[in-house]
């Protein structure tokens, strides 16, 4: 850090630069530490925990800008150790440098106390054990204020934090211009309650008769988390375990609950604790995220509680100053064990879900019109149990906007289609309850779903399920590697594949894409016709005939392929919605008329098992990651989007020619370059992980080119 002093004239001498005053680079270095008043709450209440204490009580005014104060029943802090209490670097818990790699307690840098009497004002009232009184003193800038006086106390310390952020007064404006952070706090406490079950805190704002959280002691964690977060959440909640036992040198261990799919929620609750520290760990947090969106066709935000434990050596919990955000040794692994573990839990509580919703009867249907989001309660018929069903959840629209010339029949989300949707999700479901055949149980799809299973190619199987991916290789294929091996993997056959897999699996429970405006499908048959080379020498005339008799092929059996396919079309023989093949995915929009053209042409209507083969295969056809259609700008790409192709060809090859921003028609060219770098993303967060989970390579991909095993470098 440093200042500058009145600026030098343009040409003249430098600034000079002069060291800053030792306080101001204190008060600097603590408003890293303590950024807001949570992170404050936070530290305290951690160095309450650590004294040993079982009861912590939090009370805060103004949003902590005001007072904080945390009182715990632990272990107190000595007389003779108050005068260096605040000083930075002064701490209890390690005396060694050696001792930072083995330290379990949870703060270890002796750091957050000192940086709190740098930006407020901190007093402590401490007595140990055997004591007749104890002893209050307060501090400034890292020292004591006054000797320590005598006073009357209970057992354990208490930290009072008044006026945080005094003296910086950007900070405290910000802090008073956004949120109030006593929200975040109650979070910090509740988190804490639910980890550190046998601890009784309590959080109230100042003056207030009653706590915001009151976890009580207990000995159950399930009870901690109904205490805190409620019964509801409770109900949805499943153990899990995972341990790391192959390995000699790993030791790895996770304890939580996780939520099931009867779970509503707009937002995902993540309560981590690694050694029982609270962090943050944010790429845990989206795998997990991931894996729910992936496997609950209604995906709800998960409610996650999570505590790991490792060897400390292999915690980096240093990487940020207030230690919240931590990585790990072998994080991959660790991350992919974990998910392996949800998906496994969910897989099965999916099918329980799916028998579950069925059991909708007629009077949850007016509540589960107008309680959209809230969930719904609804007894079986059987009339013992009560079970949620969140109506929001029973058909999503997809709101991204994809790129492509198609994009003005997309649609954000309006509260009026949702509702509509809402309405048909219900009307479905009473559909297949009255005709349970219906649920997708059908036997054609049945079997072929078991010539998927018998086909797999058990190498392929084993090398997609443990790969790790390295980069696109090219338009076509990304590279990945297994073991020592690398491979190309041939992105469209590859996801054409998945995407038939996935169509056969979600079959009749797909979520729904909504278009933003009814797509006519004589015009998109007509586009289809048109672009299609093999009708060339069709005339004008006779391609609208198709293109009418197609419209009333599809019309004809729109009631079927809406039902199992999720493609609906509506009487004016319009597409108003497509089928979630994959969550997080819409297909590129730019071949919707050639999908329409194939499903009103090539589909065998007449024959109940080709026709899911071929219905499937068109919307794996289409839903595959093929290259965009235009064509890719990278390198010498540039050139097919000059504004003047003569000139290109006149002028050769020259290359400076073409840095030459004004004859790029830039336009096309961002447009160009952002399907391609969505392509790119797609390709690594999307279809990656989810042919990890979900794809079943049939042996033919291990002899046409799908695969290709890359000869060793010598
Ligand atoms: P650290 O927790 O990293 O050691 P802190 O600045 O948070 O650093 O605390 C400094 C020291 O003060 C601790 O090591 C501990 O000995 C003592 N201390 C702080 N708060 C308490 C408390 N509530 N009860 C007992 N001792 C405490
Ligand atoms: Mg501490």
């Amino acid at each position: 850090a440093m200042e500058v002093d009145d600026p030098a004239p343009r040409g003249g001498a430098p600034p000079r630069i002069r060291r800053l005053e030792e306080s101001v680079v204190n008060r600097i270095a603590a408003g890293e530490v303590i950024q807001r008043p949570s992170s404050a709450v936070k530290e305290l209440v951690e160095n309450s925990i650590d004294a040993g204490a079982s009861t912590v009580s939090v009370t805060v005014k103004d949003g902590g800008l005001k007072l904080i104060q945390v009182s715990d029943d632990g272990h107190g802090i000595r007389c003779e150790d108050l005068p260096i209490l605040c000083e930075r670097h002064t701490t209890s818990k390690l005396s060694a440098y050696e001792d930072l790699q083995t330290i379990k307690s949870m703060g270890f840098r002796g750091e957050a106390l000192a940086s709190m009497t740098y930006v407020g004002h901190v007093t402590v009232t401490t007595i140990t054990e055997g004591q007749l009184h104890g002893y209050r003193v307060s501090y400034r800038d890292g020292v004591m204020e006054n000797d320590p006086k005598p006073c009357a106390a209970v057992k354990g310390t208490q930290v009072m934090v008044e006026n945080l952020f005094y003296n910086m007064v950007a900070r405290r404006k910000t802090l008073q211009n956004s949120n109030d952070d006593y929200p975040k706090i109650v979070d910090f406490i509740s988190r804490f309650a639910v980890h550190h079950i046998n601890v009784n805190f309590s959080c109230r704002k100042h003056g207030a008769n009653r706590a915001d959280v009151h976890s009580g002691s207990t000995s159950s964690r399930l009870d901690a988390i109904r205490n805190v977060y409620g019964a509801s959440v409770v109900r949805d909640l499943m153990e899990i375990q995972v341990s790391d036992e192959n390995a000699v040198d790993e030791i790895f261990k996770m304890d939580g609950f996780i939520s099931n799919a009867n779970y509503v929620a707009k937002k995902t609750t993540m309560i981590l604790f690694i050694n029982d520290r609270l962090v943050d760990c944010t790429s845990l947090k989206r795998a997990t995220e991931f894996v729910y969106s992936a496997i609950l066709p209604q995906a709800s935000k998960p409610f996650i509680y999570m505590s790991i434990n490792l060897p400390p050596e292999h915690v980096d919990v240093n990487i940020h100053p207030t230690k919240k955000e931590v990585s790990l040794l072998n994080q991959e692994r660790i991350i992919e064990k974990i998910k392996d573990a949800i998906e496994e839990k969910l897989m099965n509580c999916n099918n329980t879900r799916i028998f579950q919703t069925q059991a909708l009867n007629s009077s949850a249907l007016t509540q589960a019109n107008t309680r959209k989001d809230k969930g719904t309660e609804v007894s079986t018929p059987t009339g013992e149990k009560s079970q949620k069903i969140p109506v929001s959840q029973m058909v999503r629209t997809d709101p991204r906007d994809p790129s492509g010339r198609l994009h003005t029949y997309w649609q954000g989300q309006t509260s009026n289609l949702e509702k509509k949707s809402g309405l048909v999700a219900v009307r479905n479901i009473v559909r297949s309850r009255r005709n349970p055949k219906d649920a997708g149980d059908l036997s054609s799809r049945h079997e072929l779903v078991t010539e998927i299973d018998y086909n797999l190619h058990p190498g392929l199987f084993d090398i997609v399920k443990n790969c790790t991916y390295v980069g696109v290789a090219d338009e076509v294929f990304a590279l990945i590697q297994h073991n020592t091996l690398l491979y190309l993997v041939n992105v469209v056959n590859v996801s054409k594949e998945l995407m038939y897999q996935q169509a056969l699996c979600r079959f009749g429970n797909f979520n729904a894409i909504q278009l933003s405006e009814p797509a006519p499908l004589l015009e998109l048959l007509t586009m289809a016709l048109k672009d299609d080379e093999s009708m060339s020498d069709v005339n004008e005339k006779e391609k609208l005939e198709i293109a009418e008799v197609n419209t009333e092929i599809l019309k004809e059996n729109a009631e079927m392929i809406n039902e199992y396919f999720s493609i609906h079309i509506d009487q004016g023989g319009n597409l108003t919605r497509l089928p979630v093949v994959l969550d997080q995915y819409t297909p590129d929009m730019d071949r919707l008329p050639e999908f329409m053209l194939t499903l009103g042409n090539d589909i065998a209507w007449d024959v109940e098992k080709e026709c899911f083969r071929t219905a499937a295969a068109a919307i794996g056809n289409f839903y595959a990651l093929h290259p965009p259609i235009l064509p890719n700008p990278s390198g010498k790409g540039i050139r097919l989007y000059k504004k003047n192709k003569d000139s290109m060809e006149s002028a050769g090859q020259a290359d400076n020619d073409l840095t030459n921003e004004d004859d790029i028609d830039q336009e096309l060219l961002a447009e160009a370059e952002a399907a391609w770098a969505q392509r790119e993303w797609t390709i690594q967060h999307v279809l990656f992980p989810s042919m990890r989970l979900f794809l079943k390579p049939p042996k033919s991909m291990a002899t046409d080119g799908t695969f290709v095993q890359m000869t060793r470098h010598q």
